[in-house]
This record gives structure tokens, sequence and C-alpha cells, in this order.
């Protein structure tokens, strides 16, 4: 089966749109017509060798679309389905048992070894040599994906699915570790820093929460603007204040409960760990450069500081994704207002508008 993709040739090189030959799908896989997928940060990290995903390859991970056929023993989905085609989990782990796919112990190899578990790629060019699969499961920089079933989440049929994609991974992750993870109580006070797609879904989701204070910490006006309209109570301009962190504790009268680090740079993780205070939490959400360090003061951190990592919002993708999109229709969680979209042949113009921050969540339509 062809399709048409995004390729990734090279290192560092702008992705190039090519016809590419599709496997039909094996045992417990499907093959999902992608109608449109979200374009996030990790592909730019993996296109720029931060993320070691082999070359050449399709990349993107928020891919949703159409069950187009399935392979022996798929029972979770039927052909004709709407699906958003969630992070892949081996299922037999021990944090997979315990509920925690998004910590599969098999993760890494599941969304950057490029090959299926046997070593097969399910991509090749039209001369038939291969092309690396499977980025985070899934590849979907491409008008067709091959995915295993169990990643997929069944949508409702009147779902519009060119705008679910990003559900998948960027939107999750923000909206995710407040519901899931940090889980704010009454009265508390929520620091959110970056006003990203991730940082966004993050003050939306914290809006559904009783916490008092919303903090949306950019330097990026229209962002902090948008940050106001989705829920942040108060929001921080780094252009305009010289210490963001004095700006957080004048805000709320003293350090604050929560602070998150959608940003993925390690000098803002530190911005975060110094806006809260005793048996406050500093969670770790964006993803920063292969090989990167922070520091913390080791005081004020033994004064009962947590310190978290939350990956991909934790939880389970059929129960997350189906909540967000359920807040949304009832207009809870209008996390369509970040997206905006491109096709597939602007797929390098919708990293770079992604990179500069005038567009939040890129999402790329596929050819039908
Ligand atoms: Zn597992
Ligand atoms: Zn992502």
């Amino acid at each position: 089966m062809r399709a048409n993709a995004a390729v990734f040739e090279k290192l560092f090189t702008p992705l190039s749109v090519a016809e590419v030959e599709v496997d039909e799908p094996g045992p417990g896989e499907a093959l999902v017509r992608i109608v449109a997928s979200g374009v996030c940060h990790t592909d730019a990290l993996a296109r720029d060798g931060d993320m070691p995903f082999p070359a050449p390859g399709v990349l993107g991970h928020e891919g949703a679309g159409v069950v187009a056929a399935v392979g022996a023993g798929v029972t979770n989905v039927s052909v004709g389905d709407k699906v958003v085609i969630g992070w892949p989990w081996c299922g037999s782990c021990r944090n997979c048992l315990d509920g925690q796919p998004r910590y599969c112990l098999q993760l890494g190899p599941l969304v950057i070894a490029g090959t299926r578990a046997d070593g097969s790629t399910a991509l090749r060019r039209l001369d038939g040599s291969a092309l690396h699969s499977h980025f985070f499961g899934q590849s979907s920089f491409a008008s067709y994906s091959i995915c295993a079933a169990s990643a997929l989440v069944p949508v409702p049929a009147d779902a519009d699915v060119s705008l679910l994609g990003p559900l998948a991974c960027g939107i999750s992750t923000g909206a995710g570790a407040v519901l899931n993870a940090l889980r704010p109580h009454p009265g508390s006070s929520v620091v959110i820093y970056g006003s990203g797609a991730v940082g966004l879904s993050a003050v939306m989701a914290a809006r559904l929460t009783a916490a008092t204070h919303i903090i949306a910490v950019d330097k990026l006006a229209s962002r902090l603007t948008l940050a106001r309209e989705l829920g942040a109570t108060e929001t921080i301009d780094v252009g305009a204040v010289a210490d963001p962190v004095a700006a957080v504790q004048e805000i709320c009268g003293g350090p604050a409960d929560f602070a998150m680090d959608c940003a993925g740079n390690v000098n803002v993780l530190r911005q975060a760990a110094d806006s809260v205070g005793m048996r406050g939490t500093v969670a770790l959400i964006g993803g920063a450069p292969a090989g990167a360090s922070f520091a913390l003061d080791h005081m004020s951190t033994l004064w009962g500081k947590k310190v978290v990592g939350i990956l991909g919002g934790e939880g389970r993708s059929v129960s997350l994704i189906n909540t967000l999109i359920t807040l949304n229709a009832q207009g809870r969680f209008p996390y369509d207002r970040l997206i905006q979209k491109f096709p597939l042949e602007q797929v390098n113009e919708a990293l770079e508008a992604s990179h500069r921050g005038d567009v939040i969540k890129p999402v790329l339509e596929m050819p039908s």
C-alpha cells in the first residue's frame, strides 16, 4: 500500500515529502489511515539528534484517523473505527501491570528503535530500501501508519478526528500532569512555566481544579494573553520582569505549592524549583536536549520539597484521551484553540512555526 510521508532523511535537515510503501498489518497490528497528525517538540528533538531515532525514517507521534485494516488477533478495534494512536506499551512489565503504561519498561525500544520487536520495519521507499518506522510506535507523519492495536484509543464516531491527534502526546502531557499526577488541592497555587501546547493544556486542566492561583510564565505576550483566556489567574512576562521567582512569591504571598517546567529548559526548571517552598512540588514535564542535567539548592529542597518527573501525563491513554474529548465537547477544555492546520507538504513550515512560537500546536492534514 502506498502512502504520502514526510521522510526524515538525516539529522538537522528539513523533512522531505515522498511516496512510500507501507506493510500490511501483522499479528496484533492495525493499519490506520491518518487523517491528521499533531507536530510535537519531540519530533524536532529527534530530527536534531536529541532523541536517537535512526534515519532514514518517518517521525510523527500524534496521529489520529480511521482503522483501515487489522492483523490477526486484534479485537479492541475494527475497520472503520475512529482512533487516536496513543503511546505504545508492552502490557506485561511491572509498570504496565501496575496501571502506569507511560512508564512501560519497554518504552525506549518501543518509541525509538525504528522497527518492530523482530527488527523488521513497516515502511520502505518505492525502490524497496527500508525506512525506519514505529516512531513512538506510529510514525504518523504519513497518510497511513502501522501500529500496535493495543496503543489505539477508539473515540466517538461523531468526533472530528482531524483535531484529535495532539491528544496523543502534547495535550495529554500537560493536562494529565495536573489531573493524574499533581492533583492540586483546593486553594493551592500552580505555576506553569512555558505557555506552549503542554503548558497551556496544564493551564486548562488547572482551571478544572479548585486551585486558586494559576500562574502562567512565558516570554511571549501573545501566549500569555491566550493563557489568561484559557484560565490563568495571573501571568508573568519574563521579558518584562527581572525575577520571575520573586514575582511568583509576590502573587502567592510566599512560595507556590506546585510549579511545572513545561519548557524542558534546565534554567527554567531551576526557577520552577525555586518557586515552591516547604512541601511544595516541582515537576519536570517538558523534554530537554539529550544529556541535560540540573542543580538545585540543597537546603530548601531538603525542607520537604518534592521533585518529580511526569511523563506523558501518566495514566492510561484510553481514559485520559476520552475524558479530554468529552470535556472539550462540554466547552470545559478548549484545546482546539491551540491548533493551526497545515497540509503535509508544509511539514517543515509547521515545525519552524512551532519552534518560533507563533503557532502553538501545528497539525498536519494528510492528503486523502
Ligand atoms: Zn510495559
Ligand atoms: Zn510528543
